[in-house]
């Protein structure tokens, strides 16, 4: 049986032909080699007429144009060679390249997501005309999966919209919405989308007769009209801008910029040559498979429901329930407004309530582009907030989160008042940092309705949430859970019950690394440069001084007694609480928050209690300390597998990806070790094995190293 097409030919007049994208059984249009033959057959059948005025390309998906190309077929092709991979590219412009040669006029009517190769398919039509809507946006991403615009993206776009922009555009990888496409001349028109189509046609019939596309195809294949000194100007602001951002560690926008202005003199042709080639270069490079595999990730959580059985179906979330109104509680509630979820919220303390809802008020109605809470946003919103003192207001929630102290005793008071109250299909969940969820469900009448809804810290901009399984948690609870949260925009991740969960235990052996190098002689500066040259966002002692040293204290107290034999007492930590340095939130922590400069500085007073415990004062390498820092967190990762606290290893990375900012271009944790090889693992861990329990190779490592199998099961 013939599969059915993609794209269906249709005359809505009888000199306009329209080409109509509809992958059957997918939410969006990817572009397939499948997809682009049958273009390409389309396009044989068309150009051979001589009575079509126009050809328009459009999307069947509602608010949704083309997602890109096929990634999966990229990743299929890594280790293509390159010739292969430059064959690709010019296959691909030498198709788009027929929709600037028809002897009719093409235009894409754009309505939706329109991004990656869709916005290369949609530039290389004569004129583009877009839909107002919220998700319709045009742009080039390729640059987050260490790639460029290569079917033509890197070399049309500035020819069409000026150099500047055009930059801006290929090397940020942010798209642009409808209007701003239409100020720069992106696209000729921005129409309500249920005037697409006839924009669209009205346009073909102008061009017709103004002949215009003719001359703009004639200037588009030329070399770009631009002085020296300006290119200049534009090379020096967007690498300063590139490097500000990507800070060395991701080579395709600095190689779309050099690309870009190496071809700003050179005709159509011969950039689109130099662009095949170059992007060859990165394809299938060690950055762009660790990105993609970051898309993955990505893309498998979207689609994971939490639980392996497929008859286990989440429950409606109507209404929620927060008690506790402090850094977490209101970040929680403001999190479920920006959704649309009404929440009733409340708080023991009646000053602590009122902070909190003018803090609620304020996170919720938070707008990204001016970064600033909207007062006009805060009054929409406020109808879903119901501030009260009753628990008798938590009868009609579905999902009632506790957060309110990190203490055993407080919240089991809290839950032995509000559980009678709830109906038998609720769900309780509290959002503790440390305390067992299996501990906290003793003594509930429906332990199986229980689970932790762990949320990170700042709410608004920490996708990650884990959702965690107690001993007794039903199926049920944990699918709804996971459904609740991917409502409220966020990423969950099913971890088992266990000391740290899943993100804080992983990151506890780094932590606590950095305190033990501290003693054995390393320089504060060394730690958190090899750290950041590593990828990581901060440092592991900034990141200290961020959580809050108390807090560390407390978090690494309870890691200390769950695996003591693979955790010595550091003195630092308790030493720097005694003499309240609790970091940023005191003014001085292992740095000085006070003072005039722009960066902190280290805290003398902090120097001198490191010197009075100083172990030695060994040199190290910057890739001893990396080896030092971030092996004892993949050892840690191993037993967590080992112990199958999640379900795979994929988990663990995108967890770190999204909890803690472990750099994307390694790809995550697990994605790291496997390029690196396990059994170059185990040959790393040697010189260390000397330090204790906690630079053991694990069963799972030993075994991925026997087997030269990596942890994602290649
Ligand atoms: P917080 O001190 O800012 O807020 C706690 C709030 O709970 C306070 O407003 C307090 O008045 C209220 N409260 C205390 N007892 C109560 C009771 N019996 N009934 C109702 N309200 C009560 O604390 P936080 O930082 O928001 O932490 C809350 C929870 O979230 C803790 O379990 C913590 O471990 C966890 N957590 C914190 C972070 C973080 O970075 N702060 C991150 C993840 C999880």
């Amino acid at each position: 049986m013939a599969e059915t097409p993609t794209i269906t030919l249709s005359m809505p007049q009888p000199d306009i032909a329209l080409l109509t994208l509809d992958a059957p059984g997918k939410g969006a249009n990817v572009l397939s080699r499948h997809v682009l033959e049958e273009l390409a057959s389309h396009l044989d059948a068309l150009e051979k007429r001589t009575d079509l005025a126009g050809l328009v390309l459009r999307s069947g998906k509602e608010h949704s144009f083309i997602a890109g190309a096929d990634l999966r077929e990229f990743a299929a092709s890594f280790t293509a060679p390159k010739e292969d991979v430059v064959q690709m590219c010019r296959a691909g412009h030498a198709l788009f390249g027929r929709l600037s040669q028809c002897r009719f006029v093409t235009v894409a009517a754009i309505d939706g997501v329109c991004v990656g190769g869709g916005a290369e398919l949609a530039l290389w039509c004569d004129r583009r005309v877009a839909a107002e809507h919220p998700k319709t946006e045009i742009g080039f991403p390729e640059v987050k999966l260490g790639l460029f615009p290569g079917w033509g993206g890197a070399s049309r776009t500035p020819r069409m919209i000026g150099l500047a922009n055009a930059l801006e555009m290929v090397t940020s990888g942010e798209s642009v919405s409808a209007r701003e496409a239409y100020k720069m001349g992106l696209v000729s028109d921005v129409v309500p989308p249920e005037r697409l189509l006839d924009a669209a046609i009205n346009l073909i019939r102008i061009e017709r007769q103004t002949g215009q596309y003719l001359k703009d195809r004639q200037t588009w294949s030329q070399p770009i009209p631009i002085s020296e000194t300006e290119l200049g100007f534009l090379a020096a602001t967007a690498s300063a801008m590139i490097q500000q951002q990507t800070k060395g560690h991701y080579p395709a926008p600095v190689a779309a910029l050099d690309l870009m202005m190496e071809n700003a003199a050179e005709d159509l042709e011969t950039a689109l040559k130099h662009e095949a080639e170059e992007m060859a270069k990165l394809f299938g490079s060690p950055v762009n498979q660790a990105l993609i595999n970051v898309f993955f990730l990505d893309q498998r959580n979207k689609k994971d429901r939490g639980v392996e059985r497929d008859d286990i179906a989440p429950r409606d979330v109507r209404q929620v329930g927060v008690v506790g109104a402090g850094i977490m509680g209101g970040g929680i509630v403001a999190a479920n407004m920006r959704r649309g979820v009404p929440v009733v919220v409340t708080d023991a303390s009646p000053a602590a309530l009122a902070r909190g809802v003018q803090k609620i008020m304020e996170e919720a109605s938070f707008n990204r582009e001016t970064k600033a809470p909207d007062a006009a946003k805060a009054i929409e919103l406020a109808p879903l907030l119901n501030v009260s003192r009753a628990d008798e207001e938590f009868a009609v929630c579905d999902v009632v989160i506790e957060a309110v102290v990190e203490r055993l005793d407080v919240k089991r008071k809290v839950f032995a008042r509000l559980e009678p109250l709830l109906s038998d299909t609720a769900i309780l969940a509290s959002n503790t940092s440390t305390i067992p969820i299996t501990t906290m469900a003793e003594g509930l009448k429906r332990p199986e309705r229980f689970c932790g809804i762990h949320f990170f810290n700042p709410v608004r901009r920490m996708k990650l949430v884990e959702v965690i399984r107690g001993e007794q948690t039903s199926d049920e609870t944990i699918a709804t859970a996971v459904a609740y949260v991917k409502r409220l925009g966020k990423s969950p991740i099913v971890v088992k019950d266990g000391p740290g969960f899943l993100v804080n235990r992983l990151l506890f052996p780094y932590m606590n690394e950095a305190l033990e190098l501290l003693l054995e002689g390393a320089s504060v500066e060394d730690i958190e440069k090899a750290a950041k040259r590593f990828g990581m966002p901060m440092g592991p002692i900034t990141l200290f001084d961020m959580v809050g040293l108390d807090t560390a204290l407390y978090a690494g107290g309870v890691m200390h007694e769950a695996f003591p034999n693979r955790y010595a007492d550091n003195p630092l930590l308790a030493k720097l609480v005694e003499q309240g340095r609790l970091g940023q939130k005191s003014g001085a922590g292992f740095f000085n928050y006070q003072t005039k400069k722009r960066e902190p500085q280290l805290d003398p007073g902090f120097g001198q209690l490191l010197d009075a415990h100083r172990r030695g004062q060994k040199k190290f390498t910057q890739e001893e300390l990396q080896h030092r820092l971030f092996l004892p967190m993949l050892l840690e990762a191993t037993r967590v597998l080992e112990a199958g606290l999640v379900r795979d290893a994929r988990d663990v990375d995108l967890g770190l990806i999204y909890g803690i900012g472990f750099p994307p271009f390694r790809g995550g944790l697990m994605h790291w070790a496997d390029t690196v090889g396990a059994a170059k693992i185990v040959e790393l861990l040697k010189p260390f094995e000397n330090l204790g329990d906690r630079y053991q190779p694990t069963p799972l490592l030993r075994e991925a190293a026997k087997a030269n199998r990596g942890f994602y099961g290649r």
